[in-house]
Order: structure tokens, then C-alpha cells, then sequence
């Protein structure tokens, strides 16, 4: 059994759009009035807050702001939950400390239970009558949660999560080293190649024209929100471009391979180079990565991340000779030791193939995972 996660988009009218701005409304503030409360608890007292004590503290918060017992209490449990995995993130250093949220960025909200599809593909929701949805593939499991979220340019969405029965791909044996860049956004020990298309790049222009014109427009006026709106949709756009693209690039990887192994980024520290940040933001590996696993997840494919201080571009992956003074703008290199020619980026891939610990249910296991490592190592440089 595993999740499987659908988006559908949703078609509230006019009333229910209303309440759901009251959920949305209610959620931000819960959200942002205790992450205030635990940020100053904590500059007093270095004491840290944690969900425990929220939710006893969001009983009296109701009784003072009755409004918040307008909408569906779970839900306001919901985003304390998330509040605390926020901070859980931030504690094991892989996410910024917690942001308030804004009225104007994307607004969210989850039902962690008692809700259904109807029949006639309708989203049924507490407190709410049933809410149009277009539902253009079959739910196939049990319902396990829902989060409602409307985009900064006004369109509903619905995210339901089911537990069902997965399907494995067959055992193919398969297994890639994989390296992500900035000139071709994904290479593969095959080797294979998958362009970076650049879709923020692409855009930049009609952007820079159209926030010139939002940043001209007066604080509060109408012409305002609808150049904020023509913003939120190019923005929009280029996020579900670049979302497809990924889709795709990450499912036949995950159908082809049993096993990939991929370097594990420091995104955050590379983003500080202030001259690539741009361009790497735009790729948007850490997204990928997070595909990546949530397919192999589905389609039994392992996905193994190399400690990211492994010196995979300057060893030769033939005979581990460590090139030293490999340059960034080196594309190909020549080895001293054994005279191989490599790719730079697919000398990486290989490199991180030979590297990762995997695991892979071998039907009858002669050798050990690193000896077959090795051999397919061998056998992909020499053909
Ligand atoms: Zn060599």
C-alpha cells in the first residue's frame, strides 16, 4: 500500500468562494498568530513552543476570536500541524526559519478527515455543500486527506490524497547514477541527456515589463490588483512548465531504473552564489529530487542520494584517479592515469553509480551490490 496524491480544480461559486476565503482567512491566522507566539516565548524564556501547547492554547484563542469556530476545526488543528513540521524542517537545517503568511500569496487549507467525493464527482466538504470539481481521472483508493488551495491569479484547486494499492513496475535491474545541471538540466550514467529548457529565462521579459507596470500602479487601486493579476499568472505559468517537464523526465526514469543515484544538493548554499542563483532557481532541483522520489516510491525505483562533499566530477570513474585542478568551465577531460576520455557531467554520473550503497532485490545475487555496480560500470564505459 502507498499514497497516491490527484489535483483536481475546483468551481466554488460565488457563496462558497466566500466561506472558503473564511477558512483560508482562519488558517493564515492560526498559523501566523502562533508562530508570533512561540517566536516571542522563545526570545523570553528560550522555551520552545510545540504543538502540544498550541492546541491548548487554540481552545482559549476561540473563545476570544469567535469567528474561528466558524470553520472546521480540524482543519485549524491541520495547519498547527503543519506549523510544527515547518519548524521541524527549520530545526534539521533543511528549511528557512517560518515565514508568516500572506494575503496575497498562494492560501491553503487541509481536511484531514470527513470528507467525500460524491458520485457525480462533486468535493463534499464539512460545513459546505458540495462544490463543483472537475475530476479528469479515476480516484483509485481509500481518501486519506484534501487540501484546498486557491493560486495568487484566483484558480481553486483540490489535492486529494488516497491510500491504494501501488503497482510495481517488474524488476527491470536497472540502475543509472544521475547528475543535475545548469546546461543540461538532467544527465544519466546511460548516458543520457535532458535539456534545461529555461522557462523562467524565457519569460523574464514580458515579467520585467509587467512588474514595471505593478510597481507604477498606486497601493490599494484597482488597475493595482489587476496588474498583480497578470503578474501571478506568468508566474504561474512558468511554474506548471516547468512542473510538467519534470513530470515527464521523472516518470520514465523511475518506470526505466530499479535504482538512481543522485547527488545530494546543497541547494540552499549554491542559491548564495548571487550570479547563479537565478539560473538555479529556475531549474528547480530540489522539486525534481522530490518527484523523483514520490515516483519511485510508486513505481518501485530506489532513489539513493551520495553525500554531496563526494568529489564526483573531478574522479575518473575508471580508474578513481582525482583530478585536482578540474575547472568548472572543464565540459571534457582528459585522464592522466588510464588515458580515458570523459564527459565531464557523465564521468559524474558514473562516478555516483559506483558510489551509492544501493540496494536492489537481485533475483539470485552472485555478486555484491558493489561488484555489480562495478561490472555495470565497466561494461557502460567500455560500450
Ligand atoms: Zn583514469
Amino acid at each position: 500500500m502507498g499514497n497516491k496524491a490527484y489535483r483536481f480544480r475546483l468551481y466554488p461559486n460565488q457563496e462558497q468562494q466566500a466561506f472558503l476565503a473564511k477558512c483560508f482567512g482562519c488558517s493564515r491566522f492560526v498559523y501566523n498568530h502562533f508562530l508570533r507566539v512561540t517566536t516571542d516565548v522563545y526570545a523570553e524564556s528560550k522555551k520552545h513552543f510545540r504543538y502540544k501547547e498550541w492546541a491548548r492554547l487554540l481552545v482559549q484563542l476561540k473563545k476570544e476570536f469567535q469567528w474561528l469556530a466558524e470553520v472546521n476545526s480540524q482543519s485549524l488543528q491541520q495547519t498547527l500541524k503543519d506549523l510544527e513540521s515547518a519548524f521541524t524542517r527549520f530545526f534539521k537545517k533543511l528549511a528557512k526559519f517560518p515565514r508568516f503568511k500572506k494575503r496575497l500569496s498562494r492560501q491553503s487549507f487541509r481536511v484531514p478527515q470527513h470528507f467525500s467525493v460524491t458520485s457525480d464527482g462533486k468535493l463534499k466538504l464539512p460545513k459546505m455543500n458540495t462544490i463543483k470539481m472537475v475530476v479528469h481521472r479515476e480516484i483509485e483508493g481509500t481518501l486519506k486527506n484534501v487540501t484546498i488551495s486557491k493560486t495568487p491569479s484566483g484558480k481553486y484547486y483540490a489535492s486529494i490524497v488516497t491510500e491504494t494499492e501501488i503497482y510495481k513496475a517488474p524488476l527491470t535491474g536497472e540502475k543509472i547514477g544521475l547528475d543535475l545541471g545548469l546546461k543540461d538540466f538532467v544527465i544519466t550514467s546511460k548516458p543520457e541527456k535532458f535539456p534545461n529548457p529555461r522557462y523562467f529565462q524565457k519569460s523574464l521579459r514580458r515579467l520585467k515589463i509587467r512588474q514595471r507596470r505593478l510597481s507604477r500602479k498606486v497601493k490599494g487601486a484597482n488597475n493595482r490588483s489587476k496588474a498583480r493579476l497578470i503578474v501571478a499568472k506568468i508566474h504561474e505559468k512558468v511554474a506548471n512548465q516547468r512542473l510538467d517537464y519534470q513530470h515527464k523526465i521523472s516518470l520514465k526514469l523511475t518506470c526505466e531504473n530499479q535504482a538512481i543515484s543522485c547527488e545530494d544538493l546543497n541547494i540552499k548554499g549554491m542559491v548564495k552564489n548571487r550570479k547563479l542563483a537565478k539560473q538555479i532557481s529556475d531549474v528547480a532541483w530540489g522539486q525534481f529530487l522530490t518527484l523523483l522520489e514520490y515516483k519511485g516510491d510508486i513505481y518501485g525505483c530506489e532513489i539513493h542520494r551520495v553525500d554531496r562533499f563526494f568529489p564526483s566530477s573531478k574522479r575518473c570513474s575508471k580508474c578513481g584517479y582525482i583530478k585536482e585542478d578540474l575547472t568548472l568551465t572543464d565540459r571534457e577531460w582528459t585522464c592522466p592515469e588510464c588515458s580515458e576520455h570523459h564527459d565531464r557531467d557523465v564521468n559524474a554520473c558514473y562516478n555516483l553509480l559506483q558510489f551509492s550503497d544501493l540496494k536492489i532485490p537481485l533475483e539470485e545475487r552472485e555478486f555484491t551490490p558493489n561488484q555489480t555496480v562495478e561490472m555495470l560500470c565497466i561494461k557502460s564505459v567500455s560500450s
